[in-house]
């Protein structure tokens, strides 16, 4: 069976395994780890590289109606 109090989550931040049960700081180990992280994001220092994507990685998230295939 699962034991959810024995679940590890690793750190976003530094990759530490950390009890997710009864961690205040989770998903992060520490405090600290979390306020870096917040701070990163308050800087704009985190974002999310902006990618080309590409019709084919767009049909695999959107489902574009098909058109019917004509002969
Ligand atoms: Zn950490």
């Amino acid at each position: 069976m699962t034991d959810k109090k024995n679940l590890l989550v690793s750190c976003p931040r530094c990759g530490v395994r950390v009890a997710w049960q009864d961690n205040p700081f989770r998903p992060f180990c520490s405090d600290k780890c979390r306020m870096i992280d917040l701070g990163r994001w308050a800087n704009e220092d985190y974002r999310i590289p902006a990618q080309p994507t590409s019709d084919e990685e767009l049909a695999e998230i959107i489902e574009f109606p098909q058109s019917p295939e004509e002969d």
